[in-house]
């Protein structure tokens, strides 16, 4: 995997999500060797999903003649 910053190398690393305190969890994410870009799985999903909408939001322009 890619930085999406700097194009660096991203390791994959294991970290604690701090959102829920009472449920301690351990997520999977990527980190950049060289500028320290994090993207954690919820990130990259979140990523994904507003790409495909801006996809999607991409059609042909209507003329707008009156
Ligand atoms: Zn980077």
């Amino acid at each position: 995997m890619e930085c999406s910053r700097c194009g660096g190398f991203m390791v994959q690393e294991e970290f604690f999500g701090l959102q829920e305190e009472a449920f301690p969890v351990t997520t999977l994410g990527w980190r950049c060797v060289m500028c320290g870009e994090f993207v954690d799985s919820v990130i990259a999903a979140n990523r994904r999903t507003v790409a495909e909408k801006s996809n999607k939001a991409r059609r042909p322009a209507l003329s707008h003649a009156t």
